[in-house]
């Protein structure tokens, strides 16, 4: 039985193109680009190819962006820099209630050290409303950060109207757009952001492998310090292979992204639409437009999300039951209690993330089978039977 993945919003298979053109840095161009021969060149200028694609993807300049190991490792550079560099200013810094854990732990993390941070709360669609930053913003605050698109549910947040509040302020404003680079378009110019963060394993590049995109004249402190790499920003021999990768991920999904967008949306649309139809007593979490095209998050009430998953996955089916870090503990997910989904039914929420793989028929078959699970699940819940 052959898998059907419905995970891309966790990570996507490598692209083969992607591999091929990482191919040649794994084995004859393998010198270290600080050296001074000619197969040191080869691989310097492999990097400066790959940061102008990564550029050109989010519309930087290159010297605005600095590769990293990912998203979180970007996330954490962002609001652990600027809390290193601007402490004599202030420790204040703003965030949602529904970042990825990337930004929230290390925001926990500044609190153990002296910073205050305010977690901003969402409306039951998960949006942070620009006048609620625009409350939160203190004489002593440093940074915003505030995610582009939810992980979990979807929820596309209004970038842009945020970034003119916290200009006119002249605060630092960093997004977290792991979940948007490389399925909808992203342009640092007009969102007008400081920093932002993106991950290459989430668009079909290979994992361990990010940039941070710096806005030109902003000073943050670096995290790894050693080597002159990365203009000193990021010590440490780099990641060829990767970077190569996560510059051709960046060009393919640049020409690519409109036809993907033009595939999956009726397929995830179709998704929602059958299931609504086929199963009561469910809900879809999320903006109902402003959403990423390629997810769905469903609350099941009744019943729990595991038990879905794992007769999902005996079908071949791979989902998710929440984000990747949510799974896996019995906590229920903090974005769906921020948008106010119950306790109760927070734990049977289902994610469905599409992506440029799928087909027609892996939904046709999570539309046949999922009612299916639902029923058996629910007969066998005493939360269904004393509603
Ligand atoms: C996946 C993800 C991250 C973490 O990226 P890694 O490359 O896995 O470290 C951060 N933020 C969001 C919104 C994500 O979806």
């Amino acid at each position: 039985m052959s898998e059907i993945y419905l995970d891309y919003n966790a990570t996507t298979p490598v692209d083969p193109r992607v591999v091929k053109a990482m191919e040649p840095f794994l084995y004859e161009n393998f010198h270290n680009p600080s050296s001074l021969y000619k197969g040191a060149k080869i691989t310097k200028k492999a990097i400066e190819d790959s940061r102008e694609k990564i550029a050109a993807l989010i519309g930087a300049s290159p010297k605005e962006i600095i590769f990293t190991g990912g998203g979180s490792e970007s996330d954490n550079h962002a609001i652990k820099g600027t809390a290193f560099s601007l402490m004599h200013k202030g420790k204040h810094i703003i965030t949602s209630s529904i970042e990825h854990h990337a930004v929230l732990h290390t925001c926990k993390f500044l609190e153990k050290i002296g910073f205050e941070i305010t977690y901003l709360p969402v409306d039951s669609y998960g949006i942070v409303t620009p006048d609620s930053v625009k409350r939160a913003i203190r004489d002593d605050t440093i940074l915003v950060s505030i995610m582009f698109a939810n992980n979990e549910i979807g929820t596309i947040e209004p970038i842009k109207e945020i970034s003119k509040i916290t200009r006119e302020k002249g605060i630092l404003f960093h997004t977290d757009a792991v979940q948007a680079v490389g399925k909808i378009p992203v342009n640092v110019k007009e969102i007008d952001v400081d920093m932002l963060s993106l991950s290459a394993h989430k668009f079909y590049g290979p994992k361990g492998v990010g940039a941070l995109y710096v806005r030109k004249k902003t000073r943050i402190a670096s995290l790894i310090h050693g080597g002159m790499q990365e203009r000193g920003k990021r010590a440490g021999t780099e990641n060829i292979a990767g970077i190569v990768g996560a510059g051709k991920a960046a060009e393919i999904a640049m020409e690519e992204m409109e036809e993907e967008k033009i595939k999956i949306k009726p397929l995830r649309d179709k998704l929602e639409k059958e299931l609504l139809k086929r199963i009561p007593e469910i809900i879809v979490n999320g903006h109902p437009s402003k959403r990423l095209y390629n997810t769905l998050n469903i609350t099941v009430k009744y019943i729990e999300g595991e038990g879905m998953l794992t007769f999902l996955d005996f079908e071949g089916i791979s989902v998710s039951s929440g984000s990747a870090c949510a799974s896996g503990s019995l906590d229920p997910s903090h974005v769906l209690l921020a948008i106010g989904v119950p306790v109760e039914h927070a734990h049977g929420s289902l994610r469905f993330s599409l992506g440029k793989y799928n087909t027609e028929k892996d939904i046709e078959k999570v539309i046949d089978i999922l009612p299916g699970i639902v029923e058996r699940l629910r007969k066998i819940s005493p939360l269904w039977k004393e509603k």
